[in-house]
């Protein structure tokens, strides 16, 4: 069973609902575990022309799925709950977004997918919520805690975005 964190976030509708029902769906795989949750953090959009603020979280799953088929039922969820399947290359506005950030400690990088997640360490929404669950998790690529990765983001554009627990 791999170890996994996603990042499950929400900017439209019922952010909160949206956010719990794919934790719901998640969980309601067969090979999809839950393990642990963490609160619900609000983040105003990252390089995004939106105003509508997000709701993030981290989901802390086991699973049996390789990658790829982890990514196409995270994929499946976000269609279900609503989200469009033809996308641009520009961040929307959207009812789910579930990103896989870490698989056990795979690090790689291919046309569908890159592991860990490519922006975790700079993004607070991401970092923030990590840090209550698995604060001593070893970045794979990076060789350092998540907790080291957090007191390095110095962007002062990121500071608004340090996640203000809801
Ligand atoms: P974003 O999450 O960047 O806002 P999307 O959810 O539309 O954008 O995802 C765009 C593409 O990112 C997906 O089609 C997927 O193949 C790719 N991708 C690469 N790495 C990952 C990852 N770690 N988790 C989820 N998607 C990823
Ligand atoms: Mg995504």
């Amino acid at each position: 069973m791999a170890i996994v964190y996603l990042s499950l976030g929400s900017n439209i509708g019922d952010r909160v609902g949206f956010v719990q029902q794919a934790t719901s769906l998640l969980g309601a795989h067969p090979d999809i575990n839950i393990v642990a949750t963490s609160s619900f953090y609000e983040s105003e959009p990252w390089k995004m022309d939106s105003d509508n603020w997000f709701v993030n979280a981290i989901v802390q799953i086991t699973t049996s799925l390789t990658p790829e088929l982890l990514l196409d039922e995270c994929q499946r969820i976000e269609c279900q709950l609503g989200r469009p399947k033809d996308r641009t290359n520009e961040y929307s506005d959207r009812t789910i977004d579930i990103d896989i950030v870490f698989y056990d400690n795979l690090v790689l990088n291919n046309e569908r997918l890159t592991l860990p997640h490519k922006y975790f360490h700079k993004r607070a929404f991401m970092l923030v919520p990590m840090l209550e669950i698995a604060e001593d998790f070893v970045h794979p690529f990076f060789g350092k805690t998540v907790e080291s990765l957090y007191e390095e983001i110095e962007n002062p554009e990121m500071v608004c975005l340090y996640g203000t627990r809801i």
